[in-house]
């Protein structure tokens, strides 16, 4: 740390991202991409739109906004784009927290909300899990917080019904409740179609994940359109121009080609449960996951020991060091060959120790 740096920021304890190495080619299930490349669509209009690079991109997002409304039926005063979701999720922060509305969030999960809160000096509460690492939507009804809630929650995969969050919604009615849907789309109920019902849902989504762009930092806030033009001060106090014309024009080609998506978030399930069914065989505890990683724990190897090996095979997952689930691994579903060598692996790796 400089002397020159804010005494602000003296606790801070920035994001840790996931690896990502460039020195040779993993097997790379670590950071919950997408394993198969973007839509030809979106390529292509992300190619064209570089050749006006010399323009700054619209703030507006005007021509993609207007695709998003024909896609998922909402109004354009319904939705905000931004750089990633990771943005929505920090605008929130900024936007709907303070010493009178603190935040919440589940003690383990997404491991950027506690950054967010401690960037903007927000107060907040971290609610454990259940012992099985569920969520208990009773302990987020009539907290008077800021509810920051990812569904499915990460890393766990544990999904929550629409009706267990509808309680949430109902019993906070003076504070914004943010749903987090960035793995939504591999079988998890949306929230989307409650924003009109509840002025105080806001629920964020991605195109880094179902639909292959995480290079591209695409993401978008649904809600109301007060709470909308409340995220739209914040993005134009720090930086109209978010969201850049080529990640702009990507997101245009992808949302024609809604086919490509759906099929591709279908492929990842199944091999999700194909995973699932085989690492279970051998020994890994794994809760039902409904997003694109499973978090799994053997029950004789620890989870660094497994991380490291599987490394040394050139395979990656992500370990978390937090005590609480340093026997666990979270491992992102990708294609079935890749699938196939993971369970290739561990199977070296649970002989040599066996
Ligand atoms: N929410 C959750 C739960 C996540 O795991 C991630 C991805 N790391 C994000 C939001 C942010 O994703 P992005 O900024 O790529 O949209």
């Amino acid at each position: 740390m400089s002397r020159f740096f804010s005494v602000k920021y003296n606790m801070l304890e920035p994001y840790t991202p996931g690896e990502q190495p460039q020195d040779m080619q993993y097997v790379k299930l670590n950071t919950n991409e997408s394993p198969f490349p973007p839509s030809p669509k979106a390529i292509e209009a992300a190619a064209k739109a570089a050749e006006r690079l010399q323009l700054y991109s619209d703030p507006e997002c005007r021509t993609l906004t207007e695709k998003f409304c024909e896609v998922f039926g909402t109004g354009k005063d319904e939705v905000i784009f931004a750089n990633g979701s990771d943005e929505v999720l920090n605008f929130a922060f900024m936007a709907f927290c303070d010493d009178a509305h603190p935040a919440a969030f589940p003690n383990i999960t997404y491991g950027f909300y506690p950054v967010f809160a401690q960037l903007n000096g927000v107060p907040y509460r971290e609610i454990p899990l259940f012992h099985d690492l569920t969520i208990n939507p009773e302990d987020y009804c009539g907290i008077n917080k800021t509810i920051f809630l990812p569904n499915p929650n990460a890393p766990t995969g544990i999904a929550l019904r629409r009706s267990d969050i509808e309680p949430i919604l109902r019993t906070n009615p003076n504070n914004v409740v943010i749903v987090d849907e960035a793995y939504v789309d591999f079988g998890t109920e949306s929230c989307l179609t409650m924003t009109r019902k509840y002025e105080n849902l806001l629920v964020a989504q991605t195109f880094s994940k179902s639909r292959s762009m995480a290079g591209a930092r695409l993401g978008y806030g649904v809600g109301n359109p007060e709470l909308i033009r409340d995220l739209n001060t914040i993005k134009y106090s720090t930086n109209p121009y978010n969201i850049n014309s080529m990640s702009m024009a990507a997101g245009i080609g992808e949302l024609s080609d809604e086919e490509y998506t759906r099929k591709n978030c279908r492929t990842i399930e199944e091999n999700r449960e194909f995973t699932v069914e085989a690492l279970r065989r051998r020994g890994f505890a794994i809760p039902d996951s409904k997003a694109n990683f499973i978090f799994v724990k053997h029950v004789m190897l620890d989870g660094e020991t497994i991380y490291r090996k599987l490394k040394e095979r050139g395979v990656l997952v992500r370990h978390f060091t937090r005590p609480i689930i340093a026997d666990y691994n979270r491992i992102s579903i990708g294609t079935r060959e890749q699938m196939q060598t993971l369970i290739d692996k561990l199977d070296e790796i649970l002989g040599e120790t066996a």
